[in-house]
């Protein structure tokens, strides 16, 4: 056995866990410089409990609560420049993923000036400044992963931006910040965190201890979706779970990164304005599909862990969570299979899809006339 397995991102779980840790972010720093989106940080309590943890240290900080869902480059080089006008040192992220991978891009941009290539290829000379994470979904998992996942208005898609560097130094998970997460999002950002686990268990770098960890969060996750299904109402307890399992899932896919269900989601969010998570729950089940001819153990294990039958009972699941949109047209296949075929994380797939595999994935779940795709096309 051979591998390598990092995680240095501190992570404090649990209720309050901010006020009764609140000398932590003394130690990153003197001037906080706080990204956040519209609403959800001020609304979730997250921003009152870091802004008076920060009070009680005395720490200067600046708001920022301009990030908009999927953040574009631009974006974050608008935040980035508030960030150096304020001489930050540090960058606290609150929300959802958006505002998360925002306050990592602001951390390089902070530091240096770089092109779009240079932000994306992660040749950084100057260190990043240090990030606090403080998720209130529970589906990226953004806390304890080195990504930034920005829209590039240039290439009309999304892309990766990497570094170890940006792991985190620091993730506060606090479930009660996603007590007020409305239904829908809800359900979103649990299947994301969900296909992180399910993509990472199956990707080309999972390793002994990153399989673990995401059949770990499978198991937690498979009651809480069957509850989803039956009631719209989410309870504190399936709350603290999902935020549990969507940090696992994060560190899953922190060690191997995502598959080409990522990889073809981003066009549905592009083009379609389909949420991230519901893009890829609505990819899963055809790639689970796919892939299982060369993963049936591990097809099993994932089954076993959601305590589900076969692929067609974890598709029933995922139908009842997920209001389909419309179909995509021949057209519109070709032109995202072309784009998602371009994309990294296509090589962590076992098999590793070619562009006509990737255009069967899309036709088989959301082309007009669905029909299973062939597993013999590889
Ligand atoms: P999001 O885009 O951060 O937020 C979606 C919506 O939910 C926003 O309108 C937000 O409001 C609202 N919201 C957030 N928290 C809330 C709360 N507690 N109560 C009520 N509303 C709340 O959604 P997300 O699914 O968490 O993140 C998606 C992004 O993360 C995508 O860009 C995706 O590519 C990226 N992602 C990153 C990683 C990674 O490892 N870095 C992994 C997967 C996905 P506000 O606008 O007011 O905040
Ligand atoms: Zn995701």
């Amino acid at each position: 056995m051979e591998f390598s397995f990092l995680m240095p991102t501190r992570v404090i779980f649990g209720k309050h866990c901010i006020a009764n840790n609140n000398i932590e972010f003394g130690k990153h720093g003197q001037r906080a410089f706080i990204v956040t989106g519209k609403t959800s940080a001020l609304k979730s309590g997250a921003l009152d409990d870091v802004i008076n943890a920060l009070s009680g240290s005395s720490i200067s900080y600046l708001v920022y609560n301009g990030v908009l869902p999927n953040p574009s480059v631009e974006n974050v080089r608008e935040a980035a420049r508030l960030a150096r006008d304020f001489n930050a040192d540090m960058i606290i992220g609150i929300g959802g993923g958006s505002p998360m991978d925002a306050a990592k891009a602001v951390a390089v941009l902070a530091t240096q000036d770089l092109d779009d290539e240079s932000l994306f290829k992660g040749s950084y000379i100057i260190k990043p400044l240090p990030v606090i994470a403080i998720p209130t979904t529970s589906g990226t998992g953004s806390e304890v992963t080195p990504y930034s996942i920005l829209t590039d208005a240039k290439d009309e898609t999304k892309k990766n931006l990497s570094h170890e560097s940006l792991y985190p130094k620091i993730a506060f998970l606090d479930s009660s910040y996603t007590a007020m997460l409305p239904y829908e999002i809800t359900v979103n950002t649990a299947i994301d965190a969900f296909s992180h686990a399910i993509e990472s268990c199956l990707s080309k770098r999972a390793n002994s201890m990153s399989i673990m960890i995401s059949l770990d969060a499978l198991k937690l996750m498979g009651p809480c979706l069957f509850d989803l299904c039956s009631d719209k109402m989410v309870s504190s307890d399936n709350r603290e779970v999902l935020l549990y399992a969507s940090m696992l899932a994060g560190i899953a896919i922190s060690q191997t990164g995502t598959t080409v269900v990522h990889a073809m989601g981003y066009s549905l969010t592009y083009f379609k304005k389909v949420d991230h998570g519901k893009a890829n729950g609505l990819l899963i089940c055809e790639y689970l599909r796919y892939v299982s001819p060369q993963n049936s153990h591990k097809i099993e294990q994932i089954l076993k862990a959601l305590n589900m039958r076969n692929i067609d009972e974890l598709e029933s699941v995922i139908d009842n969570l997920l209001i389909k949109p419309e179909t995509l047209s021949d057209k519109e296949i070709d032109m995202f299979s072309q784009k998602a075929v371009l994309a990294k994380s296509v090589a962590n797939t076992f098999p590793v899809p070619m562009i006509n595999d990737i255009k069967s994935l899309y036709r088989a779940s959301l082309g007009s006339g669905r029909n299973t795709i062939d597993n013999n096309v590889v």
